[in-house]
């Protein structure tokens, strides 16, 4: 497809406006940025039409939640145990950010942590509220008035990418970050296999068009996060999900499995496209430090 120079809505990251389309479905074009590599949705949705997708977005059926919580185990096992090894300031005050039905939550109050969350989905926001008794907001951060410095990490799983304003939430998030704070990005890198299937990924609709307003690489999420304030940044591959569908969980084992193998191999050095990632960023004086773990397929 063409690069079509467009005025209407530079790049957010680096305000050009030269563009690639690489995905399109109905109205919805996802085009990548040809200056910074950055791919965006166009024409993005308001913010009425984006609450309303969000409302009833995750489901409620009982066997949908525990197959979710399944899925997540291993995201949430792993993120708990690197927010533990990297926290300066033991287990202090945590907000999770788009925290779904609080299975994250749960397990970070279990080891002990203060813990908030924030959920405009309706249906996890009230499954997290009356069944697990956690403390969530129905507002974006940007709609609510926290102190400055109020927590040690802020988190968000994979909803960096379903943002209209990245930008503006990361600035919020780290207004509320304590000094020695950080906060933990998981997000996926779903170009790469975009690339890679070719038509069969416009079929597979890969961006969930058109909730993927983003979709980010290590060098944008870096990008993105040095714009917001952070300054010491890095991603890493730290696990995988399990997906109930066969062929998605055993590519998701497949690749999570490989992906940390060459991460750790070349000493936190490699990071396999295509696959989920997770970003730790903080502020002078937080250096984030590489504690390479050998994967479960070499212990
Ligand atoms: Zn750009």
């Amino acid at each position: 497809m063409n690069a079509e120079p467009m005025n209407a809505d530079p790049c957010m990251l680096c305000n050009t406006s030269d563009f690639r389309v690489i995905h399109q479905k109905k109205q919805w074009q996802y085009r990548r940025c040809l200056n910074c590599d950055l791919v965006s949705l166009y024409p993005r949705p308001t913010p009425r039409e984006f609450r309303d997708n969000y409302d009833q977005y995750l489901p409620m059926g009982s066997a949908d939640i525990r197959e979710w919580k399944k899925m997540m185990q291993p995201v949430v096992d792993k993120s708990a145990d690197l927010i533990e090894s990297q926290s300066k300031t033991g287990k202090g005050k945590l907000l999770d950010i788009g925290c779904g039905y609080g299975f994250f939550l749960e397990e970070m109050a279990l080891r002990g942590w203060q813990v908030q969350g924030l959920e405009i989905s309706r249906t996890g926001r009230q499954y997290a509220r009356n069944q697990l008794n956690l403390e969530v907001y129905s507002e974006p951060l940007e709609n609510l008035v926290f102190p400055e410095n109020a927590f040690d990490v802020v988190t968000l799983f994979y909803v960096i990418e379903h943002v209209l304003e990245p930008l503006a939430l990361l600035k919020a998030v780290k207004r509320i970050l304590k000094p020695g704070g950080f906060v933990l990005l998981r997000w996926p890198h779903t170009t790469p296999i975009v690339r890679i299937l070719g038509p069969l990924a416009r079929k597979l609709d890969l961006y969930h068009t058109p909730y993927h307003i983003h979709d980010f690489s290590p060098k944008t999420i870096k990008r993105l996060l040095e714009l917001s304030g952070f300054e010491a940044i890095e991603t890493r591959i730290t696990g995988y999900t399990l997906p109930a569908q066969r062929l998605s969980r055993f590519a998701s084992i497949f690749f999570g499995c490989m992906g940390e193998a060459f991460y750790s191999l070349s000493g936190g050095n490699f990071l396999l496209p295509g696959i989920s990632k997770t970003t730790l960023a903080g502020f002078v004086g937080y250096m984030v430090e590489r504690r390479i773990t050998t994967p479960p397929i070499f212990s």
